[in-house]
């Protein structure tokens, strides 16, 4: 079965609910590509207001405990953003790994706590700039996916080169290209697991990165927040 293409936002820690207005657009534009699944990952704040209106877009955490319950302030479970109305949740990005100093093997044990709660994660590998530079990338992401992932192949992938996002930076698209093909390579159920790019996709790069044989998606920080980016690189899947 061919994989599916999946074009997810990540509004990181940016939304109040009046930011909530757009999602009837994208739910329109969702709703007229049913051969691409769009998933937006709101604050948590907003995760039960937006399952509400969301019609065919999934919704996302951005980050789950590893545990399901207990003494963790100001943490939430999966079994929490299930509840709210998700479906997904991102675990393992890079700005969770840089400011919280999560581990892969804690992102490995929140994707299992994830998918012990009926969640789908979306799990975040990439290099940072000097790891590319020193050209480790791809063992810089094979340690990742060696340490992150757990048995069950019930996930999605986002590749992100951490020097790519919100910098208005891309790479190249012969690195994407290369990077996906070995991320599938090594994956233990490559042919059905969707590898998404993310790092700065736009309107105008969508279609290029979209189209990449090993590209299944995007994972989109800053052009999620307005609408008509967002709903331009849904258009621009193939
Ligand atoms: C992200 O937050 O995962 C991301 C890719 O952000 P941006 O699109 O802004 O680079």
């Amino acid at each position: 079965m061919a994989r599916r293409m999946l074009i997810a936002g990540n509004w990181k820690m940016n939304g109040l609910r009046q930011s909530l207005v757009f999602f009837e657009e994208i739910c329109s534009i969702a709703g007229s590509r049913s051969d691409v699944d769009v998933l937006l990952a709101p604050p948590a704040t907003l995760i039960f207001s937006a399952a509400e209106i969301a019609g065919p877009v999934k919704i996302g955490g951005q980050d789950c405990h590893n545990h399901p319950s207990g003494a963790h302030t100001g943490d939430i479970s999966a079994e929490m953003l299930r509840d709210a109305g998700a479906s997904c949740v991102i675990v393992g990005h890079s700005e969770r790994r840089a400011d919280h100093g999560e581990s892969s093997d804690l992102v490995r044990s929140k994707a299992e706590a994830a998918q012990a709660a009926g969640l789908i994660p979306v799990i975040c590998v990439g290099e940072s700039e000097s790891e590319r530079r020193a050209g480790k990338a791809e063992a810089v992401v094979g340690a990742q996916l060696d340490q992150s992932l757990p048995e069950n192949t019930a996930y999605v992938i986002a590749y992100e080169p951490v020097w790519a996002i919100g910098t208005g930076l891309t790479a190249s698209i012969e690195d994407i290209a290369a990077m996906h093909a070995f991320i599938r390579s090594n994956l233990p159920d490559g042919p059905n697991t969707q590898i998404l790019y993310g790092g700065s996709v736009k309107p105008d790069n969508a279609a290029d990165i979209l189209s990449l044989t090993d590209v299944d998606g995007a994972l989109v920080g800053g052009a999620s927040l307005k609408a008509a980016d967002f709903t331009a690189i849904i258009a621009a899947a193939p």
